[in-house]
């Protein structure tokens, strides 16, 4: 069985075949840096991590891109209200962001593009919709004409009476239409603003990301990832340009995460009721918020209270028990031993029912359900003091720490932190141990000393034993 996606444009599980198989390519619409990110930002945020970390362990090449939104109304505002300059605040907070994701153990994306320096790939998209007529300029700013793009509403499976009636579009006196969108605002006096063939102004929220998500990542990407509040307008709108502008597919699979609640309402800056992802961290382990944010699939809303977070804690202290214990065992295998014994079975089992819970559309929770099946064993097993566990009980550790590595609750070490440079100075060493191996066998000393001497000269040590060569750092 292969990977299945619920693609939000089909309202449907699908296979997910990469346009490119080389490389898949990802889209996720980042934080306006007006402030410190949420706990409701971090569950997108991570969920993104996840998908991409899982994409990855399944053996593809992904390149993600997030977005940070540097300039729109709230930033002007709140920038006015502190005495300082947008671009200041967008700074400050967009600093914020990269910090907080790194103590949640987010891995950084590929590109991280800011809205202010792509204004010229913004304006040029703008042009070629008013060239091809999909747009219109009135008094210095351009607006996106809905009612050419026949498909519109198909993302948010929205009729055109239904998005003029409840639709939450601008009331504006010069649009054509109530649902005409503006993808350029005219400057008012003292925004920040920049040069244009339509006066000088700034871009609309919803160009940006359709701008940003085509320069990095091309006409067709993927898949598109964003908050379940972001699948009306925002992505309706990013369709609508991008798509009218090239002619081709924007996003194959739209991914929309489920809101973080809290007593029953989203968590939101607007509302007033939010927990900083920072003050969170301040109180629990990164690994206990990362459970607990993945402990409901992702198309589920979550509801955040402290009885959750003190059972993610209560399930991290007993993972990391267990691991803890298992860590003596680690390399102990035992080559050629072909039993399976019970544990053995259920190593198996985990690994497999973690695959089919991930390749169905990334089911954290049942993967970690998984997860916690085994730990429950493997602590039976260790209570039982069987003699014959070290090979059984070093593979657990390995499928255990594997798994746990691909959603971040148990090890995580940043992507270039030591974990993964000492994993990957592990492979290069065996495999030039491999190569002195083949040159023994040859019998050509002089390229097996020589590997043996280079290797002495950078403080790693080679033994011949008669079961093969062994090595050790020496200091
Ligand atoms: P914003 O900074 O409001 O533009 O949001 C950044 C990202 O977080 C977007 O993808 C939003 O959809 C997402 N987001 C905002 N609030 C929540 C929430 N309560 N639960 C889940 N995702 C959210
Ligand atoms: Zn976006």
């Amino acid at each position: 069985m292969g990977m299945k996606i619920y693609n939000s444009l089909s309202r449907q599980l699908e296979d997910f075949v990469p346009l490119n198989p080389e490389q898949v390519s990802i889209y996720s619409c980042g934080p306006t840096v007006y402030d410190y990110i949420h706990m409701g930002n971090a569950r997108t945020a991570l969920v993104t991590d996840i998908i991409r970390r899982y994409l990855e362990y399944r053996g593809h090449t992904v390149k993600l891109v997030q977005n940070l939104t540097d300039i729109d109304d709230k930033i002007i505002n709140r920038a006015a209200e502190l005495g300082i300059s947008a671009k200041q605040l967008a700074m400050q907070n967009g600093e914020a962001f990269f910090e907080d994701s790194q103590r949640l153990g987010i891995y950084p994306a590929d590109v991280h593009p800011k809205a202010t320096e792509h204004i010229p790939e913004m304006i040029s998209l703008i042009q070629t919709l008013i060239e091809k007529d999909v747009a219109y300029v009135i008094d210095g700013s351009v607006y996106y004409r809905v009612n050419r793009f026949a498909e519109y509403g198909k993302l948010s499976n929205r009729k055109p009476e239904d998005l003029l009636a409840g639709a939450r579009v601008e009331i504006d006196e010069r649009k054509e239409d109530p649902r005409d969108f503006d993808m350029w605002k005219a400057a008012k006096p003292g925004e920040p603003s920049w040069q244009s063939p339509w006066g000088k102004g700034r871009p609309g929220w919803h160009i940006e990301c359709s701008a940003m998500a085509m320069k990095h990542l091309g006409t067709t990407l993927d898949i598109h990832v964003g908050g379940e509040d972001l699948r009306f307008p925002h992505h309706e709108n990013e369709i609508a340009q991008s798509e009218m502008a090239t002619g081709c597919t924007f996003a194959r699979y739209w991914v929309h995460i489920a809101f973080l609640n809290i007593d029953g309402r989203r968590m939101g800056k607007s509302e007033q009721n939010f927990i900083l992802l920072r003050d969170a961290l301040d109180n629990y382990p990164t690994e206990v918020i990362r459970h607990f944010l993945i402990s409901a699939h992702y198309r589920h809303p979550l509801d955040y209270n402290r009885e959750s977070l003190m059972k993610s804690d209560g399930a991290f202290r007993r993972l990391s028990n267990c691991l803890d214990a298992l860590k003596k065992y680690d390399g102990q295998f035992e080559e050629g031993d072909t039993t399976i014994s019970p544990l053995q079975q259920a190593v198996q089992e985990m690994k497999s029912q973690f695959i089919a819970a991930m390749d169905t559309d990334f089911n954290t929770a049942q993967a970690l359900g998984a997860i916690f099946t085994l730990v429950s064993k493997v602590n039976r097993y260790l209570s039982a003091d069987d003699e014959n566990a070290p090979p059984v009980l070093a593979q657990a550790y390995h499928a255990l720490t594997e798994t746990c590595q691909v959603l971040g609750v148990y090890d995580t070490q940043a992507r270039d932190g030591d974990g993964d440079n000492v994993e990957h100075r592990d492979h290069l060493i065996n495999l030039l141990l491999e190569i002195r191996q083949d040159a023994r066998s040859r019998k050509d000393w002089d390229t097996s000393d020589k590997i043996r001497d280079r290797l002495k000269q950078l403080n790693i040590e080679i033994q011949d034993t008669r079961e093969g060569a062994t090595w050790k750092i020496v200091s």
